[in-house]
């Protein structure tokens, strides 16, 4: 009764296999009744007949010793049913023993529908494992072309078919065009084929890939030769033995932008599973790739924007080059001129001249450093320093301008600030001075404070740096456009106060790059308060901040010179009126000029004249000044000559030109436009001391007394300085000015003319390099009588 409704096949045998018991359900599992297998052998019977040998050696190893693989246990099987299909079974067989002699029963599951979910699952997952890997690779791919070919080798990979090719659509037309994008198993056997598809357009409609462009859906053919009505391509495929196909479109908003296609040696039937997957992933490549044009684009563009950068970076230092080389003549020859007996109403043109040219100087210094930091060229130093020295100094510095403006300018450092910090002081000290320099020039009366604290607002390391005024303050609307470029917050500024309106935008900039930000509060009429905040690391040990003026300046006593030839100086300069300048900066002190106008000259008179110094413009025609140096370098190498000393002298400002300067072999890079002190003191740097002057006539035993007082005169300025009084700068540079020039010292009368203005406008700074400069000049002078 239980065998009658189970449901499983019950099938029952005697010992040689001839089936004895046949349940319903084993007729309906194997299509047979009981009445017609009753006496059939079970392995004629169910066995499926690739299995049936192995069956009988079962049975019969069976038979002879009871025991077998299949005995109690299930196993799987394939089983074939009265109507010849085959399927799988599950059977559990055990022994039976009828009198003396063994059987066995068994019972069999048809598994088919199991086996069907099993197979359509791993089908599935492979499926999703290829979708996964193909996105994961496209992803990862840098290019289209990459994507496109990873795409098409794990693809070929899954399916086992050696062809793989991608057409892209034409310019947005209606026709597709190889790729020239493939993955062949053989190239020699599909080389026949692939000219065949590369040298045609497909027409929208037209052959495999043609079908997927106007249906925007996957397509397969089952039979290339039947079904792909294009020739050529069609016979060269049959030619290298392909026989099916399948093509899939890569979308991008239901908008087909190429299509993939597979060639299989085998004839294969449609599976409309794999073309469901392919089209997904015909549609994750159109996103990948939509986001790779994207990243393109944007490469594109950042290059044409850095491009562009560069391109007006180099048209800023060209212009701050073509600007300066003519401003050394102007400057050069106002500093000569003020040097001159003039009239009062002269030297007051002279001034304004000079003035209007200094600011003519900064404003093309602002230019290059804003252009600097807004192409992001500008690289910020990281270096630890003494913060509260660095604020100390730049309040001493700027301190004595406060006092005559009848201002109080004070610091402020609360508690919580650290002593060490780690960052660029140069550029911290720009933005101060920048900010204290405006807020001194804003303000009519009552005080101008610097407060520096921990940050209230931001996270630990941050600093809080406050200038703050009792000026004319800002309207509101005015407060954040002040710090674009030439703005300034009323067009009476400039008439009134001058400037350009580029300090706060680069100041700006650079609080930018130290990741910081500034901005500013005001009421007109009270005040205003500017406030930058940036981070800091605290460092420990401490470096004393770099400035570029020296902090006081030594004066060695003048011994007496030892007798030394004339020194010859090399001027390689091509600009005529720079000649003219460096002629009249050099004349009077003693050297022996000659000139080359360039490079290649200089060689030649650096060869044959062998000059104690030269003076190398770097932009010259035939040939530059740089390339100029490093020949006369490798020279000196190759003859073992003493290097002389080569002092670049350019219009060129920019960092960057320093040091290509210094790496051609220059021993120091200066800029134009030059001040005579500056340019002798260098000199007398490199020459030691033979800058050898000739009194006037009968001066010559006045002359050493002269000098030793013009040192004590010297001393005395400084002190003063150090005393922030510039009264004694005033009257000993008016002494200066007067006697210099009858001694035979021009370059005193110059100095002492330069130190006179310079404590006219209280600049104490210039009144340092001033004496610095003349000091220098006098340790290297040499007093020589007239000749003949
Ligand atoms: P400049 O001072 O050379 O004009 P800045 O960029 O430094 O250029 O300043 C831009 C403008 O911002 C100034 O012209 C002025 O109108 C305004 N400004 C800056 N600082 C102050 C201040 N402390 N008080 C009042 N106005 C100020």
């Amino acid at each position: 009764m239980i065998l009658e409704t189970a449901n499983d096949a019950f099938i029952g045998m005697d010992p040689d296999g001839t089936i004895t018991v046949w349940n319903p359900r084993a007729e309906l599992t194997f299509g047979w009744t009981a009445a017609e297998v009753m006496g059939r052998r079970l392995c004629d019977t169910v066995i499926a007949p690739a299995y049936r040998e192995a069956h009988a050696y079962g049975l019969e190893h069976f038979l002879t010793t009871v025991q077998g693989s299949l005995l109690n246990g299930t196993i799987e099987l394939v089983a074939v049913h009265r109507d010849g299909h085959e399927f799988p079974v599950d059977a559990t067989v055990w022994p039976v023993r009828v009198g003396g002699a063994c059987s066995f029963n068994a019972f069999v599951r048809d598994i088919s529908d199991r086996r069907r979910a099993e197979e359509a699952r791993k089908k599935e997952t492979t499926l999703v494992q290829l979708l996964q890997s193909v996105t994961v690779a496209a992803n990862q791919s840098s290019t289209i072309e990459q994507t496109a070919q990873t795409c098409l080798i794990q693809i070929c990979a899954h399916t086992g078919w050696p062809v793989g090719h991608i057409y892209l659509r034409t310019n947005n037309s209606d026709e597709l065009a190889s790729a020239g994008i493939w993955h062949l198993e053989d190239e020699d056997r599909f080389a026949a084929f692939r000219a065949a598809s590369e040298g045609c357009r497909i027409a929208h409609g037209t052959g495999l890939p043609g079908c997927v462009l106007a249906s925007g859906k996957p397509q397969w053919i089952v039979n290339l030769a039947d079904e792909d009505p294009l020739p050529e391509r069609t016979c060269a495929a049959e030619q290298a033995g392909l026989r099916s196909a399948f093509g899939f479109p890569v979308l991008v908003e239901e908008k087909v932008l190429g299509v993939l296609e597979f060639f299989s040696l085998q004839t294969v039937q449609p599976d409309a599973e794999f073309l469901a997957i392919m089209e997904t992933i015909g549609s994750q490549l159109g996103q990948v790739i939509v986001r790779q044009r994207a990243e393109e684009d944007l490469q594109r563009a950042k290059a044409s924007a850095e491009s562009a950068n560069r391109a007006k970076s180099e048209f800023l230092t060209t212009m701050s080059h073509e600007m300066r080389t003519p401003m050394n003549a102007i400057l050069g020859m106002a500093d000569l001129l003020s040097e001159s007996s003039l009239r009062d109403e002269q030297r007051d043109y002279v001034r304004i001249f000079q003035k209007a040219g200094a600011n003519l100087l900064d404003l093309i210094n602002d230019i290059l450093d804003l252009s600097k930091v807004e192409s992001g060229h500008l690289e910020l130093e990281s270096i630890g320093f003494d913060l509260a020295a660095l604020l100390e100094k730049i309040i001493e510095m700027m301190v004595s301008q406060a006092h005559d403006r009848g201002l109080r300018l004070t610091l402020e450092i609360l508690p919580g600030v650290p002593s060490g910090v780690v960052g660029d002081p140069k550029r911290m000290r720009q933005v101060l001075v920048n900010l204290i320099g405006n807020a001194l020039k804003f303000t009519e009366q009552g005080s101008v404070t610097l407060r520096v604290e921990p940050d209230p607002g931001a996270a630990a390391g941050w600093l809080r740096f406050s200038v703050v005024d009792t000026g004319i303050g800002i309207a509101a609307d005015k407060t954040e456009i002040i710090f674009g470029r030439f703005t300034q917050a009323d067009s009476s500024t400039t008439r009134k106060y001058g400037g350009t309106g580029l300090g706060l935008a680069i100041s700006k900039g650079l609080v930018e790059l130290m990741g910081g930000r500034i901005g500013c509060t005001s009421e007109v009429g009270k005040g205003s308060t500017f406030s930058l905040t940036a981070p800091f690391d605290i460092r420990a040990e401490l470096e004393p901040p770099e400035l570029a003026e020296p902090a006081a300046i030594r004066i060695p006593a003048l011994g007496p010179g030892a007798q030394q030839p004339v020194s010859r100086i090399l001027i390689v300069e091509d600009s005529e009126d720079n000649i003219v300048l460096m002629n009249a900066y050099l004349k009077e002190c003693g050297f022996q000029l000659d000139f080359a106008e360039n490079g290649k000259i200089a060689i030649e008179k650096v060869i044959s004249g062998n000059p104690h110094l030269v003076l190398m413009d770097v932009q010259m025609p035939v040939m530059d000044g740089l390339e100029a140096t490093r020949a006369i370098r490798q020279w000196e190498a190759k003859t073992y000559a003493h290097p002389i000393p080569i002092l670049a002298l350019t219009a060129h400002a920019a960092e960057g030109e320093v040091r290509k300067s210094l790496e051609a072999g220059c021993t120091e890079h200066l800029t134009k436009p030059i001040k005579k002190a500056t340019l002798l003191e260098a000199i007398s740097r490199h020459i030691g001391g033979k800058i050898r002057i000739t009194p006037p006539e009968g001066m010559e035993e006045f002359v050493p007394n002269y000098l030793v007082g013009v040192r004590r005169a010297m001393h005395e300025i400084l002190t003063g300085l150090d005393a922030k009084d510039c009264k004694i700068a005033d009257r000993v540079g008016h002494q200066f000015k007067g006697s210099g020039e009858s001694y035979g010292f021009p370059e005193i009368t110059r100095t002492g003319a330069a130190v006179e203005l310079a404590a006219l406008d209280a600049n104490e700074d210039e009144i340092r390099s001033q004496l610095v400069a003349l000091a220098s000049f006098l340790d290297h002078v040499e007093i020589v009588a007239k000749v003949g």
